[in-house]
């Protein structure tokens, strides 16, 4: 499973401890990232990531494109929704992208921990 985790500053520290919790099912995952948040997940929960450009520099749309090339397979973004980001256009770009191409992708916590929950317990049948 390829899977993409991305998460505004402000939802960090949450990504950082779901990651944590699932840890054993993501390190059998393929995972890319944008460079801030994958940077911590490597250095925070020890998982080998991918890290491509950071959101505001279009980490985003590389995600995005990858998806449209059918290179990813889930989608977690832990969106801040309380704070205006510069790069508005490339999240609803990514957004839109999963839903064209019927990607899962969970933008809050519950939603991610459902996903991870059921695909993980999937993968230990
Ligand atoms: P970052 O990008 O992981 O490089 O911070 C995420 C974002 O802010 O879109």
């Amino acid at each position: 499973m390829r899977v993409a985790l991305i998460a505004h500053n402000g939802r960090k520290d949450a990504m950082v401890r779901l990651a944590g919790e699932f840890s054993a099912f993501l390190s059998t995952c393929t995972l890319m990232a944008t460079g801030t948040t994958g940077g911590r997940l490597i250095a925070e929960v020890g998982l080998a990531v991918e890290c491509l450009l950071s959101g505001p520099l279009g980490g985003d749309l590389q995600i995005g494109a990858r998806l449209a090339e059918g290179e990813v397979d889930l989608v977690i973004f832990l969106r801040d929704p309380m704070t205006p980001q510069p790069h508005e256009p490339d999240i609803n770009a990514l957004v839109r992208a999963c839903d064209v191409h019927d990607v899962p992708c969970a933008t809050n916590l519950a939603s991610a921990r459902l996903l991870l929950h059921t695909l993980a317990e999937a993968a230990a049948v």
